[in-house]
């Protein structure tokens, strides 16, 4: 049951006759996991906590850069240099602080996928890149979790919802796409605020209806949109007999490393104490932000995260440097 103050609240999205007291309870007892909290994710997430999904897991490696500011609305300028999670995690809290949040600086692997994910009801893609999307894809033919593909660059968007083995499994309809020219095109691309919420909003309602008991409208469907026409596209997918992801959902080609344009991350698979990382490698590098969950520093150009979790990220690395830090955290 609803208190009284819940139920003020939830005035508004009771008085829907989609939704009621007995929707806000579903949404209540539920939980979504957001993978990948940059601009997408950032709005999904806002939006999900503020209709009450009851928890809310994030999964995120990178920290807060200024060139964020403008469309990843979760984070403040004085969060720049500050991993995304916490500060992620710190509004969130302030927004609904009657929602359980749990946000993991951590790279999405199959060893984190399991270890965070298992009991999730819905995942919804955040995610810059494909490889980390048929990673999420093979969790969910794996688990019979519902996954929100989206995908977002300039004016232009994609969402599908996937439900294996009643609709296509992303690599169904999009397999192989590879990385070196995703990454490289979205990025020459750009992105912009209006698109990342326009994206983010429909990919919402459809894990809100999932969640509510109502049928998603883009299941077994690939909505291709692009705001310069407001005029969506629809385009049925189909199962492929074919499709070696349905036969065989295997994490095998899946590293626990990340190769970004110029960021490496790495799944150290330990926790760190970061006092003594400090220790360890302080003298050589400037601190720069040392938060609960992470602490950053830097060395010229080159900027070094490293979380609680055991994920590494650096940022205009030079080689030799990420061998030498691997080695003073992990000796
Ligand atoms: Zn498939």
């Amino acid at each position: 049951m609803l208190n009284e103050v819940l139920k003020e609240y939830f005035n508004r999205q009771i008085r829907m006759y989609e939704i009621g007291e007995e929707g806000i309870e579903r949404l209540r007892k539920s939980h979504v996991a957001v993978v990948g909290v940059g601009g997408l994710g950032s709005f999904s997430s806002l939006l999900l906590a503020l209709n009450g999904v009851g928890r809310l897991t994030l999964i995120e490696p990178d920290i807060v850069e200024l060139s964020n500011l403008n469309r990843q609305i979760l984070y403040y300028p004085m969060d720049v240099w500050l991993f995304k999670a916490e500060a992620a995690y710190n509004r969130l809290k302030r927004y609904a602080p009657h929602i359980d949040v749990r946000a993991y600086p951590v790279l999405l692997t199959p060893r984190t996928m399991e270890m965070f994910l298992r009991d999730v009801d819905i995942i919804l893609d955040g995610l810059d890149n494909m490889s980390s999307r048929y990673l999420v894809n093979r969790f969910s033919i794996r688990h019979g979790i519902p996954y929100v593909f989206t995908g977002v660059g300039g004016f232009e968007y994609n969402i599908s919802f996937i439900h294996p083995p009643e609709t296509p499994c992303l690599e169904c309809f999009y397999r192989n796409m590879d990385d070196q020219y995703v990454v490289k095109y979205i990025r020459e691309r750009g992105i912009i605020n209006f698109t990342v919420g326009h994206a983010a909003s429909i990919q919402v309602a459809e894990a809100i209806k999932y969640l509510i008991g109502m049928s998603p409208s883009l299941r077994g469907r690939l909505m291709i949109g692009d705001l310069k026409n407001l005029s969506p596209e629809y385009m049925d997918v189909k199962r492929d007999p074919e499709c070696s992801a349905c036969a065989s959902p295997t994490y095998d080609e899946f590293p626990s490393k990340f190769y970004g344009v110029d960021t490496v991350i790495i799944d150290l698979e330990k926790d760190i104490d970061l006092d003594n990382v400090i220790d360890r490698i302080g003298k050589d590098l400037i601190l720069v932000r040392r938060g609960e969950l992470g602490v950053v520093f830097s060395k010229g150009k080159t900027v070094i995260g490293i979380s609680r979790y055991g994920t590494l990220i650096i940022k205009n690395a030079e080689g030799y440097l990420v061998d030498e830090i691997m080695s003073k955290i992990l000796d």
